[in-house]
């Protein structure tokens, strides 16, 4: 049995403040049996969201962090960092950082065993371009960045790998992929797993759906025999909307 895990990435939006009002506005309500809450927000705001959210089941999450522990990397984060200010998951390669920074498969796949190393989950993006669903390479595209980011990962952690596939043409796009669609990928990667780590690990693994998901449509992708959450940009940034995207998990 996988919970289901309602990530919400606020990329770079909101001050401190805002957050932690957000938090304020939450608390109590996200908190449902069986349901992972997890925000992702700017590094700013990490540390006092680690306080806000003290005494709840809401975790708190990064956006990104870099591959090393420590060293000159001016302006970077490092997976030590995070821990030490009681962080518990961080997203890894989403196709933003793909696409504006440089983010190969295989600094994805450093960031992997950084996070474990630091004992964070990470939240593992993976998803293909629009031209490359259209030339019907979706599989291929995902075959290649699964297997990369699991590289060196051993089946104990792999299995605590939290994956979010998001079709880069419905990020933020409000072009959402239709659960049905969302699901066939997913099923997918699951069995790409199971050839990498067998049955258990591929039952356990949870993957989300991301991609202009909303309070409305959430439910339809939780149905889905193999969709475990979802990974939530726009809609999470609202605290109405973030606790219906809860309630629909
Ligand atoms: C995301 O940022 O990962 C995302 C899925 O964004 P949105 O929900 O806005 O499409």
């Amino acid at each position: 049995m996988r919970a289901p895990i309602i990530a919400g990435n606020w990329k770079m939006f909101k001050t401190v403040s805002e957050a932690k009002a957000f938090i304020e506005e939450i608390k109590g309500k996200v908190e449902i049996e069986g349901v992972e809450c997890v925000i992702c927000a700017p590094f700013t705001h990490l540390h006092a969201l680690v306080d806000a959210v003290q005494g709840t089941r809401i975790k708190i999450g990064a956006q990104n962090m870099h591959c090393e522990d420590c060293g000159a990397y001016t302006g970077e984060i490092s997976g030590v960092m995070l821990k030490d200010i009681g962080i518990d998951y961080v997203i890894v390669g989403h196709s933003e950082r793909r696409a504006y920074f440089a983010e190969s498969d295989d600094i994805v796949n450093k960031k992997v065993h950084a996070a474990f190393r630091n004992q964070l989950i990470p939240i593992v993006c993976v998803g293909e371009k629009l031209g490359e669903r259209e030339a019907g390479d979706t599989k291929k595209v995902i075959k290649v960045q699964i297997e990369a980011a699991f590289q060196g990962i051993s089946a104990e952690q792999a299995e605590q790998v939290v994956v979010a596939y998001e079709p880069i043409w419905a990020i933020g796009t409000g072009k959402a992929s239709t659960p049905q669609d969302a699901n066939e990928v997913i099923a997918y990667i699951r069995d790409l797993l199971k050839g990498l780590y067998g049955d258990h690990v591929a039952g356990a693994v949870r993957i989300q759906y991301g991609g202009s998901v909303k309070p409305e449509n959430v439910a339809e992708y939780m149905r889905q025999s193999d969709i475990d959450g979802a990974l939530v940009g726009a809609a999470s940034l609202h605290p109405a909307s973030y606790i219906q995207l809860v309630e629909g998990a």
